[in-house]
């Protein structure tokens, strides 16, 4: 299938594909760089996987504008690296639907996967990732699209020549108010802390930004507007002020939560949400595989996601060789 990943959405609107009770050696949850990773290995062991995609096509990395460390990769974006992945993947025969899985039965083998349609597959791979967390505040869901957004490369351009809000300390936070700055007049970054979490290379380059300032300390309590955002109230941590900034816009980039919800009672999970698996990324229950962001809260990149996709569709395929060997055996046994 052909997708366009141009911001994270297809160019098209392509129907999902049903499988019509058909039974996959594997399918892979998620389309970001573990499971195109996953797909790409399962393809080449000739598992025919089929990915699905979920809302987000192509993942988070996707959805960023510059990507300088994933090695071997010499383009600029995120959705240009998205498109290598897949187009790899392709060539060696894994499909892709567009569908989003709401409901999934592990208890038994082949597992059962619902979205639009139903899925089979005698392995799963769990690649679903983490979605972006959101401030909880007053105004943060009146205004989302209207002034608020958590996607710079998907709507910084609505931003220019304004003046706008990035809320967060971390790589995210810095990485897209810097491509901010090539649209707005000025970039005002807002840390609940006074030190960023963000690694040193993205906080020299915000930092000598002439169009980047700074405020510390302080929490957004609340987004108010009419139509659009208009300004936002702040408390400063340390002292307790309040205080009123204007602003057209409120870019929030706080961190992600896993999605993990619909394995909730059949997966484990620790108590942040995240799948647990071994060392060969085997889950609690035989067949099914975690891999990336999913079961990972401690590197979180792109280059260790998609190693885990890959790690995990090889287990696959020997776990599958296994339970092939030893069928073979009991069948010989018997007769
Ligand atoms: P994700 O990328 O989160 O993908 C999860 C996939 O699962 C998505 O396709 C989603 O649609 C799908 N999904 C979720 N739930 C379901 C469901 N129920 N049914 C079907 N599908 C589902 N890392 C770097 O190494 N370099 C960078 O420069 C960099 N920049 C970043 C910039 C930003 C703004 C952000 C947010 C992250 C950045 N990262 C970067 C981190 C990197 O993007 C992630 O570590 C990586 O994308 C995680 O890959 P993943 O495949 O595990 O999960
Ligand atoms: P992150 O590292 O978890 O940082 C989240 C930031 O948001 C932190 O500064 C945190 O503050 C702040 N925060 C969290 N909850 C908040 C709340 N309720 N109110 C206000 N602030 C809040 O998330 P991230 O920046 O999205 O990065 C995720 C992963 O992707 C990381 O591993 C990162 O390295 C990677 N990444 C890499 C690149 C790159 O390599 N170029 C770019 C982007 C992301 P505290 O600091 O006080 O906790």
């Amino acid at each position: 299938m052909d997708l366009d990943f141009s911001l994270g959405t297809p160019a098209s609107d392509p129907k999902p594909t049903p499988d019509s009770g058909t039974v996959r050696e594997t399918i892979i949850i998620g389309s970001g760089p573990a499971g195109l990773a996953a797909a790409l290995y399962a393809a080449r062991a000739n598992l025919k996987p089929l990915v699905i995609t979920g809302n987000e096509i192509g993942g988070q990395i996707g959805t960023t504008s510059e990507v300088e460390n994933y090695p071997g990769f010499t383009g600029d974006t995120g959705p240009e690296l998205v498109d290598v992945f897949q187009a790899q993947a392709d060539r060696f025969g894994a499909e892709t639907t567009i569908d989003f899985i709401e409901k999934v039965d592990l208890s038994q083998r082949p597992f059962k996967l619902s979205g639009s349609s139903d899925y089979y597959a005698r392995t799963l791979i769990v690649a679903t990732g983490a979605s972006h967390r959101k401030l909880n505040i007053p105004g943060e869901e009146k205004f989302a699209g209207r002034g608020v957004s958590y996607c710079a490369t998907c709507d910084g351009f609505f931003f220019t020549d304004k003046e706008i809000v990035m809320v967060g300390g971390g790589d995210s936070a810095l990485e897209e108010a810097i491509f901010l700055t090539r649209f707005a007049k000025k970039v005002t970054v807002i840390h609940r802390r006074d030190e960023l979490r963000a690694g040193h290379t993205l906080e020299k380059r915000a930092r000598s930004n002439e169009k980047i300032e700074f405020i510390w300390d302080t929490v957004v309590t609340e987004i108010k507007g009419d139509d659009l955002v208009h300004s936002i109230e702040l408390k400063n941590v340390k002292t307790g002020e309040t205080s009123t900034l204007k602003t057209d816009g409120v870019f929030i980039a706080i961190g992600h939560i896993p999605n993990s919800n619909i394995f909730k009672g059949q997966l484990d999970i620790d108590e942040q949400g995240y799948l647990e698996s071994d060392k060969f990324l085997r889950t609690n229950v035989e067949g099914v595989w975690a891999a990336g962001e999913i079961t990972d809260s401690y590197f979180r990149q792109a280059i260790t996601s998609a190693g885990m996709g890959a790690a995990a569709a090889i287990d696959v395929e020997r776990w599958l060789s296994e339970q092939e060997e030893s069928a073979a055996e009991t069948v010989a046994a018997v007769a």
